[in-house]
């Protein structure tokens, strides 16, 4: 890249965009010089906002998803069922479901999947804090809503075996996503269908 010579700093800009997730070079360097482009005022905003996000989010401590308060939205929210709790790998997941606007128990957000291949064992995720919650909440059904990848299925017999001497009824989501779906991609529709159908495991 001659003409970055003497622009080290764009040429770093344009490597942090390229290291999100879905962002090629051409996109990078768009971004980049688009950022350039603007007024000062505006890039400062911009870098604000993800400093701050990035300081002052953080898991909620009972199910792991993402809050700004002390516990997340959903916890603090007495109107919901606590006595389900759906267990999806990641906060967006939760933002998925959310979107359905049918859903009114609780979460579990393990913070990904069981993976051999990855090095990835049940303790690295809150699998054990999902135990602890079943073993002293008062729990009625877990409801698994994981991706129907390899590791979402080695999670979810996982889960299931672990959760075998509570009283829980223990539900997946019926099989309505298309393999390999991740929740975030899929509509509403599709989701909502797969919650009324859950299949008992
Ligand atoms: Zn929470």
């Amino acid at each position: 890249m001659y003409y970055h010579k003497d622009l080290s700093l764009l040429t770093e800009l344009i490597e942090r965009f390229e290291s999100l997730p879905s962002i090629g070079h051409r996109s990078a360097e768009r971004l980049a010089y688009h950022l350039l482009s603007v007024p000062k005022e505006e890039a400062q905003a911009f870098a604000d906002s993800i400093v701050k996000a990035s300081r002052e989010i953080h898991r909620c401590p009972r199910c792991f998803n993402l809050t700004q308060q002390e516990i997340c939205c959903v916890c603090a929210d007495k109107s919901r069922d606590p006595k389900i709790i759906c267990v999806v790998e990641a906060p967006k997941d939760v933002a998925a479901m959310e979107r359905v606007r049918q859903y009114n128990g609780l979460y579990h957000v393990l913070g990904g999947c069981i993976s051999p291949v990855k090095g990835v064992s049940p303790d690295q995720l809150h699998i054990p804090e999902l135990a602890r919650r079943v073993a002293e909440e008062d729990v009625e059904e877990v409801i698994l809503a994981l991706n129907n990848s390899v590791e979402g299925e080695v999670t979810t017999s996982f889960i299931n075996k672990l959760l075998l001497p509570y009283a829980a009824r223990v539900t997946r989501l019926a099989s309505g996503l298309p393999v390999g779906a991740l929740l975030e991609r899929s509509d509403e529709m599709t989701i909502l269908r797969a919650l009324e159908r859950r299949e008992e495991l």
